[in-house]
């Protein structure tokens, strides 16, 4: 046990990563370990990595840098170094940052506080997951320490089974593997009792929830797995992210219409407007297929709303494929998008890919497809105005602490004056629109 010992946890990349953070923090709270205020103050220093761009690990690589300093200062510090850039390069932390402690992989998590006992007996060490330790499930029932009290993450998968040529998530998360709709349900009981009042239901791509499942001779469904979690008392808001178009099927669209609790909020990723483009990718859909599923879901689900990603210059897009995206990006009209520009991440095809785009070119691109979006973001958030809408207060506002931000069913934020608790609902109504959020004032 490190009883009063001290652990420092930085976070790069998704919300799987912040997940698993909360994870690495309830164990090593179970060991006895509270949380530091600052990396200067702690016992451990924990980075929980981040691979998806080109520049993550030269980030990382800069961070561990500045870390050896620190260790060579305070040789009892101890430092791990665990996430996707961990699990990717393998040896390669451990032989240019001997001063890390523990390198561990993406599906090792649970293991983190036996790994820091190894290498205080008997020095570094590093545990990578191979993929038949990966395809024996995932752990579940491990201590978490979450943000917040009344919003959680829920994993319902791990890993991909997609092969986006983008991509590094099939090469540092595996293949896709499911946990047991039994097990997703217990946790989120388990949330409820502990005062969540909303969830996310975490996946690569949760239209393929269950296909490797077999529950006497049936594969559960996604929507399904909604229709389960909507039951579970005291959880008022359900989200999930991500759905992949090529799998988002009807079924998901009339569990989350006949859901209650199932937010109206969307996050559904087009990546590209051109069908070339979509092809190079690998994204297993067209532009006009996309679309017909967006309409599909906005006539089954009232008041959808919607967010995507974009990237833009993937290699070989033309001015004519960028077009096409602009075309399907006001077809579509999104309330917001994640825009990329395309940089190539090693180990992936896309970075193999011949027809690489000038970054002035990328750059002009993103430019007018952000001023695209953000004009039809505020034409969407001006037509909230007039509204009524219930939120639920997420806290303070970080510029101005007498307002409290808050967050409707559609994920928009919506600042209000006043000082309530986090995790109480009310509604308001809409009274002005900015480009990212909203105000309102107390219904
Ligand atoms: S669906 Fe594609 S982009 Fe998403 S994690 Fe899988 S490979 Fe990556």
């Amino acid at each position: 046990m490190r009883e009063g010992q001290s652990y420092f946890i930085r976070t790069f990349g998704c919300q799987m990563n912040e997940h698993d953070s909360e994870r690495i923090a309830g164990l090593l709270e179970s060991d006895g370990m509270v949380q530091a205020d600052s990396v200067d103050a702690a016992d451990l220093i924990v980075l929980n990595t981040c691979t998806i761009r080109e520049n993550a690990d030269t980030k990382l690589y800069g961070y561990l840098g500045s870390l050896k300093r620190v260790k060579t200062e305070r040789p009892n510090l101890r430092i791990a170094v665990g996430g996707c850039s961990a699990q990717k390069e393998r040896d390669f932390i451990q032989e240019r940052a001997g001063w890390v402690d523990v390198v561990f992989g993406t599906h090792n998590v649970h293991r983190v506080v036996d790994l820091l006992d190894h290498a205080e007996e008997w020095g570094p060490v590093t545990e990578i997951w191979d993929e038949t330790k990966a395809a024996s499930g995932i752990p579940s029932g491990l201590p978490v320490r979450r943000e917040s009290e009344h919003s959680a993450w829920v994993t319902i998968t791990i890993g991909c089974n997609n092969s986006c040529t983008f991509c590094i998530v099939p090469i540092v998360r595996g293949a896709e593997v499911s946990r047991r709709p039994g097990d997703v349900i217990r946790e989120i009981e388990g949330l409820a009792a502990s005062g969540v009042k909303e969830i996310t239901l975490l996946g690569q791509n949760v239209n393929s929830y269950g296909r490797d499942l077999d529950l006497n001779g049936r594969q559960p469904l996604f929507a399904d797995l909604l229709r389960r979690a909507g039951t579970v008392r005291g959880i008022e808001r359900i989200r999930y992210t991500s759905p992949h178009p090529k799998d988002f099927r009807e079924d998901v669209a009339l569990a989350m219409a006949e859901t209650p609790a199932v937010c109206e909020q969307i996050h559904f990723p087009l990546q590209s407007g051109s069908d070339r483009i979509l092809a190079r990718m690998h994204r297993g859909y067209t532009a006009e297929r996309f679309l017909t599923k967006l309409e599909m879901m906005r006539s089954i689900v009232p008041d959808l709303a919607t967010s995507t990603d974009v990237i833009v210059g993937f290699p070989g897009e033309t001015e004519e494929d960028f077009e096409g995206t602009l075309d399907a990006m006001q077809r579509a009209r999104f309330d917001s998008a994640y825009m990329f520009q395309f940089s190539p991440r090693p180990g992936t095809p896309a970075a193999d890919m011949d027809g690489h785009v000038d970054p002035e070119i990328i750059q002009d691109r993103f430019e007018r497809l952000t001023a695209l979006q953000d004009a039809i973001t505020l034409e969407n958030n001006q037509m909230q105005v007039g509204r009524t809408v219930s939120v639920m207060v997420e806290g303070p506002s970080k510029k101005d602490p007498s307002v409290a931000t808050t967050r409707t069913r559609g994920n928009r934020i919506v600042h209000i004056e006043g000082e309530w608790e986090p995790g109480t609902f009310f509604d308001a109504r809409v009274v002005r629109a900015a480009a990212h959020h909203l105000e309102g004032v107390l219904f």
